[in-house]
């Protein structure tokens, strides 16, 4: 039988957690954890994820602030506005909406952000503690995924994982958190050769491709977990990468799309914020 992992009940679970933690802090007069969002340009798709995000905050009990930037903004002023919000100590997580515009290079902006006000996770900093296997702030959607595991109860260790997708955001990321729980990891991309063949030896099938229906069912192993974290627009809604009919005839476990690791990157987004606002009120009461 097939387990539909349902990201979307999860996240409302750990929200609710989420909100349930910071009411303790308000009952003791401390103000509620801060969000700041930064987005730059009008790209339709990133507004959606912005207001899926700020609504989660209201959710959470956590404050958000939305910086809106037009998209021929100046590398200068973006990093004007990080530095603002770095020095401002009722901000606790700062997070840029991604993709930038073409003329804005990521990585200088990434690493400007104060590691502890990083709530995605993607400095160089905590990019390199995850990958040490030492405590750090992890991205939001590797997270998520791994918090599904746990979840249901998906055993990792021994397992052989194959992660399709090399970004630093999703793939690279996954990969290393999967290796910790001592998965055997094999990471694809697309000069990868025999794509297929390496799938069809999986238990474990993680997908971040950004093709529509690209893994197909015929691909999975009988009894493997799925994890799509595709997200494409197809015939006139979103689909991910894993042909999900085809592909639950063969999974044990297998993830939605929508409602899989979306919702989860959400769910991990507000316990980052939680994080970032805990080392900020310690940091706060160290300096007084
Ligand atoms: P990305 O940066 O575009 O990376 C895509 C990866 O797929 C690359 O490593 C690329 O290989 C690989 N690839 C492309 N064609 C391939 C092929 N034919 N065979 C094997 N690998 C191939 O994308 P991303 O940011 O990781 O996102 C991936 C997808 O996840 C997108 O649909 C995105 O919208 C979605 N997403 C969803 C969430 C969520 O919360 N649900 C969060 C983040 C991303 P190369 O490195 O060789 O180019």
């Amino acid at each position: 039988m097939t387990t539909i992992l349902d990201g979307k009940s999860l996240s409302k679970r750990v929200i609710e957690e989420v909100a349930l933690d910071v009411i303790t802090y308000l009952e003791k007069g401390f103000r509620a954890p801060s969000l700041a969002v930064v987005m730059v340009g009008d790209d339709p798709a990133s507004a959606v994820y912005v207001r899926n995000k700020i609504r989660a905050c209201k959710n959470a009990k956590i404050d958000s602030h939305e910086y809106r930037l037009p998209s021929k903004s100046k590398e200068k002023e973006l990093l004007d506005v990080i530095k603002f919000l770095n020095d401002d100590s009722e901000i606790d997580a700062i997070l840029i909406q991604l993709p930038l515009p073409k003329h804005i290079k990521e990585a200088n902006i990434l690493r400007e952000i104060s590691p502890e006000k990083d709530v995605d996770g993607f400095h160089p900093l905590n990019t390199g503690n995850l990958f040490l296997g030492r405590e750090s702030i992890q991205p939001c959607t590797p997270k998520g995924i791994m918090m599904l595991f746990e979840a249901y109860d998906i055993p990792i260790s021994g397992k052989n994982a194959v992660v399709i997708g090399r970004s630093n955001i999703v793939g690279k990321p996954v990969a290393h958190l999967l290796l910790q729980k001592d998965a055997t990891v094999t990471i694809c991309h697309s000069k990868t050769d025999g794509l297929k063949s390496i799938v069809k030896n999986a238990d474990i099938v993680i997908s971040a491709v950004g093709k529509a229906l690209f893994v197909k069912g015929s691909w999975i192993k009988d009894g493997a977990t799925v994890i799509d974290v595709g997200m494409n627009e197809y015939d006139g809604g979103f689909v991910g990468d894993v042909d999900f009919e085809e592909a639950s005839e063969h999974a044990e476990f297998i993830t939605p799309v929508p409602g899989g690791v979306g919702p989860m990157t959400i769910a991990s987004l507000m316990l980052n914020t939680l994080s970032c606002y805990k080392i900020n009120l310690k940091n706060i009461k160290k300096q007084k």
